[in-house]
């Protein structure tokens, strides 16, 4: 087993959160200067100075993404989040955009350094070493993600090359030429490249890549993503979860358990039902809230990340004592369907999707009839000539698999749009 930090990783759990409450006091005696946080400790009543613990701080309101964008808009263009200067910032990014209005992340030289840390525990997790070649396949615009998965191969030692500007063909053919054994991308590029490389008869299987890391969606957790891009190249595949405005949080071991360790050295996470704000009832499943810990350039405290997860405490094979979250990412809590008053998560659809062979992309739209969700399924698919087939298994393994009634309907081949970073594959349609 690799480790990127052993003693760290592989620490008690009582020790660990006392290194939490302790980084969370350094972090808040630096929030002092920050007047966005400033305010939202006094509108919660609390003394910066009195947060001794992640328990405490649970009095503080979350923070939200439309909060964050809200604050950049009303005082623009960074909002009151800087707790420094603007000659203290190096670094500058923004997020896609994909649900709203871009936001604008900043973060100084020790913040970038975070970033690294917590790359350096995805890569060396993964088993990525000082001799790999790590090659990653984005466009490497304004996203943060792009610059610090690059940075963070270089961070932990191993060769990193851009592919940015590269068509998929070319990126291909640079992955091959240089025998790259290390490739980062999202799970449906992984498969995108793959359907490249086969009208271009180029053999996949028998290139020098041997790890695969994914993030930016669910997918690299779901059971039949994984096993296809495995599958296509040869490799041994590995999810991790990040955000822009929060860091890389997690990421998988070489233990392979179908679960993601989430990075608690660097984060302090909580789980609540995104509906009501509170503990969900299981006390497992619901929406992830995480704290910056050694960002405190831009920090978020107590944030709400949208995304599902479901926490397993159990302790994992490969030593380390961090929670995992079942399954990764299971989809975005906007995206999380309610079918007969039950929650399904997006990657329960996808698992089931992605069990038929033959579809090569498609698209979920959601209506919501007489109060209930309603699924029309778009797909492209190889062959044409098996449409029917592909329908008909698709009809009957929803309804034995999740117990929901759906409609499948054929998309033109290259029709459905095609995401390099973070698929928007689930669309609602208004009543
Ligand atoms: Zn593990």
């Amino acid at each position: 087993m690799d480790f990127y930090d052993r003693d760290s990783e592989t620490q008690d759990r009582a020790s660990l959160k006392r290194l939490q409450d302790h980084r969370l006091c350094d972090l808040l005696r630096e929030l002092r200067a920050n007047q966005f946080y400033r305010e939202k400790f006094a509108r919660a009543g609390i003394e910066m100075g009195d947060v001794r613990s992640g328990e405490d701080l649970k009095r503080l309101a979350f923070t939200t993404k439309a909060e964050l964008v809200g604050e950049q808009q009303a005082y623009p263009p960074y909002g009151r989040l800087l707790t420094y200067p603007i000659s203290r910032y190096r670094y500058f990014h923004q997020t896609s955009g994909t649900t709203g209005v871009p936001f604008k992340c900043l973060d100084t030289r020790d913040d970038w350094d975070a970033w690294m840390r917590a790359w350096g525990y995805v890569y060396r997790a993964a088993g990525v070493r000082e001799s790999d070649l790590v090659f990653c396949a984005f466009s490497f615009g304004p996203y943060l993600s792009h610059w610090a998965a690059i940075d963070g191969a270089r961070h932990i030692g191993a060769l990193a090359i851009s592919g940015g500007g590269l068509s998929s063909e070319q990126r291909l053919r640079t992955i091959l030429d240089n025998r790259c054994t290390v490739l980062v991308c999202t799970p449906t590029y992984a498969l995108h490249l793959a359907e490249v490389a086969q009208r271009f008869s180029l053999d996949l299987a028998s290139s020098a890549i041997r790890i695969t890391i994914h993030a930016g969606e669910p997918g690299a957790s779901v059971d039949s993503v994984k096993r296809s891009i495995e599958q296509a190249w040869g490799a041994t595949c590995f999810d991790h979860a990040g955000a822009t405005e929060v860091g890389a949080w997690a990421f998988e071991c070489q233990a392979q358990t179908g679960a993601i360790h989430l990075n608690e050295l660097e984060f302090i996470f909580e789980v609540i039902d995104p509906h009501s704000g509170e503990l969900p009832t299981d006390g497992r499943r619901g929406e992830l809230v995480v704290t910056t810990l050694s960002r405190p350039g831009m920090p978020v405290l107590r944030y709400r990340t949208g995304d599902l997860v479901e926490l397993l405490e159990d302790p994992c094979l490969c030593g380390r004592t961090s929670v995992r979250i079942k399954g990764g990412v299971l989809g975005r809590a906007d995206d999380m369907l309610i079918v007969r008053g039950v929650n399904l998560y997006p990657s329960a659809i996808d698992n089931v999707i992605r069990g038929q062979k033959s579809i090569v992309e498609y698209e979920v739209e959601i209506r919501r009839i007489d109060g209930m969700d309603d699924l029309l399924i778009k797909t492209e698919i190889g062959n044409t000539k098996i449409f029917s087939d592909v329908k008909e298994a698709l009809v009957s393994q929803f309804r034995s698999q999740l117990n929901i009634r759906v409609s499948v309907d054929f998309a033109e081949a290259g029709s459905l749009p095609r995401y390099e970073f973070k698929a928007r594959r689930y669309k609602r349609i208004a009543e």
